[in-house]
C-alpha cells in the first residue's frame, strides 16, 4: 500500500525542482509537469491544478510505468501530461528524470521554424543534450502527442514542442533535467544574440569529431539513447569533410 510518507525523500527531491522550476519562470500557475522514475515500475509525478511555487512533497503523485495511478493524495490527480512522461520512461529505460516547462526563449523558437538550435554551437550542450529538435505539435494530453515524442525521443535529451514548450531528461534524475533545461534555455539566449548580431557559427565537423573523442577515451555516456547514439557526427548529422 502507498501512502503520503512512501518515496518521502524522492518526493521532496521532486518537489524542490518543481519550487525551482518556478522561481527560474520556466513555468507559471501550474503550468509544465515533472517526474522522476524511483524504481523499474514506480514514478513519481506532479498533479493536475497546483501551481508549481506550490508544490511540496505530499501533494507529489505516483503512477506505474503504464501510467495507472497508485497513490494521489486527496482532491488531486496526476497530471494530464502523464501519458507522454510514462512512454519516455517505457521507451528509454536510461531515463530517470523528465521535466516539462514552457521557458520564454526556448518556447519562442518552439514557435518559429527556426531549427537552429539543432546545431552545434556550444561544447557543452552538445555533450549533454545534444540536437534540440522541435516535435511537430499536437493537442496536449493526447496519445498523438506521445507518439511525436516518441519519433525523436532516441535522438536527444532535450525537445521543443512545437507551439506549446520543451521536454528534457536525464538519467541522473529530475533535478540534472531541470540543470539542462536551464543550459538550453541560455544556450537559446546566446544563439538569439548571435543571430542579432549575426554571422553566427556552428563549431566545426572536425571539433565535434574531438567532442567525440573526449565521451569515447572518458566512457562518457552520449546524450540520446544509450542503445541507438554512438557518435556525436552522427547525431549532429554532420560529414567529416
Ligand atoms: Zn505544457
Amino acid at each position: 500500500m502507498y501512502t503520503q510518507q512512501s518515496f518521502w525523500k524522492e518526493k521532496t527531491e521532486l518537489a524542490e525542482a518543481c519550487q525551482r522550476c518556478a522561481e527560474l519562470g520556466y513555468v507559471t500557475s501550474s503550468g509544465g509537469n515533472l517526474s522522476i522514475r524511483v524504481s523499474e515500475n514506480e514514478i513519481l509525478i506532479t498533479p493536475t491544478k497546483t501551481p508549481k511555487r506550490c508544490i511540496s512533497a505530499e501533494h507529489i503523485c505516483v503512477i506505474d510505468l503504464n501510467g495507472k495511478t497508485l497513490y494521489a493524495p486527496e482532491g488531486l490527480a496526476p497530471t494530464g501530461e502523464t501519458p507522454f512522461h510514462v512512454r519516455m520512461y517505457q521507451k528509454r529505460a536510461d531515463i530517470n528524470g523528465v521535466v516539462h516547462a514552457h521557458p520564454s526563449v526556448l518556447t519562442g523558437f518552439a514557435i518559429t521554424n527556426n531549427d537552429m538550435l539543432t546545431k552545434p554551437f556550444l561544447p557543452e550542450p552538445i555533450i549533454e543534450i545534444g540536437p534540440i529538435i522541435t516535435v511537430p505539435y499536437e493537442t496536449p494530453l493526447t496519445d498523438e502527442l506521445s507518439d511525436n515524442i516518441e519519433k525523436f525521443l532516441p535522438l536527444s535529451n532535450g525537445f521543443l514542442l512545437e507551439n506549446h514548450g520543451a521536454v528534457f531528461c536525464s538519467g541522473k534524475g529530475v533535478m540534472d533535467a531541470l540543470d539542462m533545461l536551464q543550459m538550453a534555455e541560455e544556450m537559446a539566449k546566446s544563439v538569439f544574440v548571435a543571430n542579432v548580431l549575426g554571422n553566427a557559427k556552428t563549431i566545426t565537423p572536425y571539433y565535434v569529431k574531438k567532442l567525440d573523442d573526449v565521451l569515447h577515451v572518458r566512457s562518457l555516456k552520449m546524450p540520446g539513447d544509450p542503445n541507438r547514439v554512438t557518435s556525436l557526427v552522427e547525431l549532429y548529422n554532420i560529414g567529416e569533410n
